[in-house]
C-alpha cells in the first residue's frame, strides 16, 4: 500500500501529515547541528530549546496560568496512577476516585494499594454508557483529592463539564482528549496525558501541575517517583523522551497553525456528528454505547445487529483505506477513534461507508 490510509487506531493514533513529514525533514540534520535529534544530549541547547519551547507552547495553547508547570515525564498515564496516590494519598488521608471506565478503574485499583480510598460514584452497573451526574457524586469527609477520567476512550464516553468541589484538589486523566477542546485549566490542580492520542507519539506524558501540589509532593519517595524533582529539574532530571518531546513541539506548532483550540473544538464536533448522524439515522442498525449526552467527541464505539455483521464491517472498511475499527473486547464492534489529526475527511468516508453498508446489510 502506497497511500496512507485513515487511521481510526485508539493509540498510538494517527498523527499530522505535516508533523511528519517535518519530523523526516529534519531526522538527519537537526537545524544544521550535522546530527538527528535522535543523537543529540539533553543537555544541549537545541534540546534545552525544544524543552522550553514545548513547555511554554502548551500553556500557550491552553491558557494554563503562571502558578502551574508543565512537566514531561515517562512511563505512561498508567504510571501516573501510581505517581498520584504516592504523592498525595498520605497516611489517614482518603482519595476519591470517579468511575467511568476502565482506565478509571485501573487508576482507583492502583491508588487502592497506597492508601485509603472511596468510590465517590459510579456507572459500571450500566457497563460505563454514561458519565455520572454531579448529584450523584458523594464525597468522603475530607478527600485528599477527587480524580475522574476526562474522556473513556475504550466506552466512548466523555465530561461535558466538570465538577467543582472548591479547595478539594481536582485531578484528570485527559490522555485521549486533551487539547480537543478548550478546557478551564485553573479547575484542575494536576492533569496528565499520555502523549500518544493527542499529543504526539508514545513515550512522553505530559502532567500539568499547580505550583502548591509540587510542594506537596511526597519527599520520602525514591526521586524519579516524586513531582518536585522533575519540576526542580525541568523534567531533565534524568534522561528524557528526546524524541518524543520533539514530537509533541511540532503537533503543538500544528495546533497552533489551525487557529487553535477554538478551531480545533469546532472541528472535532464537525467530525463527530459525521458519525452519530449515521448512527442516529440507522433506526438501531447501528447502536451507540454512550447515551446520548455522554457521547465522546474523541472514540464513537457501537455494535451492529451481529458480530458476523462487525467482522464483514471491519474488513470491508479496511479495503477502503479505513482502518483500525475494532473495539475494544470490553465493548466489542466499532470503534472510531477520531482524535484531532484525524482530517474531516476521514470521518466523511467512514459515515459514507457506514450509510453504504447499512443501506445493503439492513
Ligand atoms: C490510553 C490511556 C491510558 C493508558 O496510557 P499509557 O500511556 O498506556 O499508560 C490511560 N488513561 C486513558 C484515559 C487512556 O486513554
Amino acid at each position: 500500500m502506497n497511500e496512507r490510509v485513515f487511521n481510526f487506531n485508539p493509540g498510538p493514533a494517527t498523527l499530522p501529515l505535516p508533523v511528519l513529514e517535518e519530523a523526516q525533514r529534519e531526522l538527519l540534520n537537526y537545524k544544521g547541528t550535522g546530527m538527528s535529534i535522535l543523537e543529540t544530549s539533553h543537555r544541549s541547547k537545541e534540546y534545552e530549546a525544544i524543552n522550553a519551547e514545548t513547555e511554554a507552547l502548551l500553556k500557550e495553547i491552553l491558557e494554563i496560568p503562571d502558578n502551574y508547570r508543565v512537566l514531561f515525564l515517562q512511563g505512561g498515564a498508567t504510571m501516573q496512577f501510581d505517581m498520584v496516590p504516592l504523592n498525595f494519598l498520605t497516611e489517614g488521608a482518603t482519595a476519591d476516585y470517579i468511575l467511568t471506565g476502565s482506565f478509571a478503574e485501573k487508576a482507583y485499583k492502583e491508588a487502592q494499594k497506597v492508601g485509603n480510598v472511596h468510590v465517590a460514584a459510579s456507572t459500571k452497573d450500566e457497563n460505563y454508557r454514561r458519565i455520572v451526574r454531579f448529584d450523584e457524586i458523594k464525597l468522603s469527609e475530607n478527600p485528599a483529592y477527587v480524580h475522574i477520567t476526562s474522556n473513556n476512550t475504550i466506552f466512548g464516553t466523555q465530561w461535558k463539564e466538570f465538577p467543582d468541589f472548591g479547595d478539594i484538589p481536582l485531578i484528570a486523566d485527559m490522555s485521549s482528549d486533551i487539547l480537543s477542546r478548550r478546557i478551564d485549566v485553573k479547575k484542575f490542580a494536576l492533569i496528565y496525558a499520555g502523549a500518544q492520542k493527542n499529543l504526539g507519539p508514545a513515550g512522553v506524558t505530559v502532567v500539568i501541575i499547580r505550583d502548591d501540589m509540587i510542594a506537596r509532593s511526597n519527599k520520602k519517595l525514591p526521586s524519579m517517583l516524586r513531582y518536585d524533582v522533575h519540576a526542580e529539574n525541568n523534567s531533565l532530571y534524568n534522561t528524557p523522551p528526546v524524541f518524543a518531546v520533539y514530537m509533541v513541539n511540532l503537533v503543538l506548532k500544528w495546533v497552533k497553525n489551525q487557529g487553535g483550540l477554538a478551531v480545533i473544538e469546532k472541528i472535532n464536533e464537525e467530525k463527530a456528528s459525521y458519525l452519530y448522524e449515521v448512527i442516529d439515522e440507522s433506526e438501531g442498525f447501528y447502536a451507540g454505547h454512550a447515551e446520548k449526552d455522554s457521547r465522546s467527541l474523541m472514540n464513537v464505539t457501537f455494535r451492529l445487529p451481529s458480530e458476523e455483521l462487525e467482522k464483514k464491517f471491519i474488513a470491508e472498511a479496511a479495503e477502503k483505506g479505513l482502518k483500525g475499527l475494532k473495539g475494544h473486547r470490553s465493548v466489542g464492534g466499532i470503534r472510531a477513534s477520531i482524535y484531532n489529526a484525524m482530517p474531516v475527511e476521514g470521518c466523511r468516508r467512514l459515515a459514507e461507508f457506514m450509510r453504504d453498508f447499512y443501506k445493503r446489510h439492513k
